[in-house]
């Protein structure tokens, strides 16, 4: 607290990190990172422009990565949008998208930065809950709304919504934006860029931090009808008009071209996650279906922070949330098979303990 601060500064809460430990050794398994290191294309790229010409400012459009983008989707650049990871995207999205007379629509269990953002753009919002099952249910979000943001697959539950239902949502408000953040959605979802065409009240919100390894580049982006691009091009040169250095854009643009990579780390990623749910249910854990890069388990005997707690003690982190109805449960992002069996391990050893 500080006299100096503005009153928007005093009313906000700002959003928690997963934890990024200093302590060497650890199994890090809280924020949803790729276990294995991104495309060597990338990497390449990244070196070779690191020169003189970082004296120089990088191009305001990043053209060429918005160009790579718009190849992989089969758009127009002039559908694509860069930022500094898709936090910054959805940032500007908030503040130039979903600021309407009527609330802001997303779930109650959901990405723990929406409720931050509507902090500090001042967007009203209303959560509509997730049924028992914790899944997303279309027909809830038929009420009066301003705008719609929807994770697909959600997180931190994983589970994922079929094209269909993301049609009907759409049809169901063809006179509000609706938001489809899709950062998980290689690894197991239906991607809705392929609706764009249709719908010019669809954005698609993705990002190089999960699925092409580049967590530390923070390059994410957003694809949509022309009219909902340009808003976010007009927040971004009021704001920062070179959000991604050369640096970035040269190893994003080259991790995008790299579809052989992309293709076989996702696919080791999700044999393990059927690894690990099938070693986490040998240990009586309910396991919610996934399609993105984590688990959401509970434990029917076991607190969730006792479990987060015994296994930080042995050196596992996994992410753990207070918020009601998910307090018991834990996240844990898909690690390599070495780091997943370390994991079980340490679970059949607190476990074991505890029965004893
Ligand atoms: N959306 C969701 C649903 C996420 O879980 C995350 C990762 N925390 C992001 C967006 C932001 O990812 P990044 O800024 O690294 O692109």
């Amino acid at each position: 607290m500080s006299r100096f601060w503005t009153d928007r500064v005093h009313a906000l809460t700002p959003y928690v990190p997963g934890e990024q430990p200093k302590q060497a050794g650890l199994v890090k398994l809280n924020t949803n990172e790729c276990p294995y290191g991104p495309s060597p294309r990338a990497l390449d790229a990244i070196r070779a422009a690191t020169d003189d010409t970082l004296r120089l400012y990088p191009d305001p459009n990043s053209a060429r990565l918005r160009g790579a983008l718009a190849r992989q989707h089969g758009v127009a650049p002039e559908q694509v949008f860069v930022g500094n990871g898709s936090d910054e995207v959805l940032a500007h999205v908030f503040q130039g998208l979903l600021q309407h007379d009527a609330p802001l629509l997303f779930p109650d269990i959901t990405y723990s930065f929406y409720p931050v953002y509507c902090g500090l753009y001042g967007v009203e919002y209303r959560t509509v809950a997730l049924d028992r099952e914790l899944r997303v249910r279309i027909e809830d979000y038929r009420q009066p709304c301003g705008a719609i943001i929807l994770p697909n697959p959600n997180a931190p539950t994983g589970t994922a919504l079929d094209l269909d239902d993301i049609r009907t949502l759409l049809e169901d408000h063809p006179a509000q934006p609706v938001v489809i953040d899709e950062a998980y959605v290689d690894f197991g979802g239906d991607s809705a860029v392929r609706l764009i065409a249709d719908y010019s009240n669809l954005l698609v919100v993705q990002t190089l931090s999960k699925s092409r390894a580049l967590a530390g580049l923070r390059v994410g982006s957003a694809i949509g009808h022309p009219e909902l691009i340009e808003a976010l091009v007009r927040v971004k040169d009021s704001f920062n008009s070179y959000p991604l250095d050369r640096l970035a854009e040269a190893g994003a643009t080259a991790a995008i071209e790299d579809a052989g990579w992309f293709e076989e780390t996702r696919s080791r990623i999700i044999r393990s996650r059927d690894r690990l749910s099938d070693g986490l249910r040998a240990r009586g854990f309910m396991v919610q279906p996934s399609s993105a890069n984590f688990l959401f388990v509970r434990h029917p005997d076991h607190r969730g922070a006792e479990l987060h707690a015994a296994l930080r003690a042995r050196g596992v982190l996994v992410r753990h949330f207070t918020a009601p109805r998910i307090a018991d449960h834990l996240r844990i992002s898909i690690g390599t098979d070495a780091e997943c069996d370390i994991l079980l391990d340490a679970l059949s050893g607190i476990l074991g303990r505890n029965a004893a």
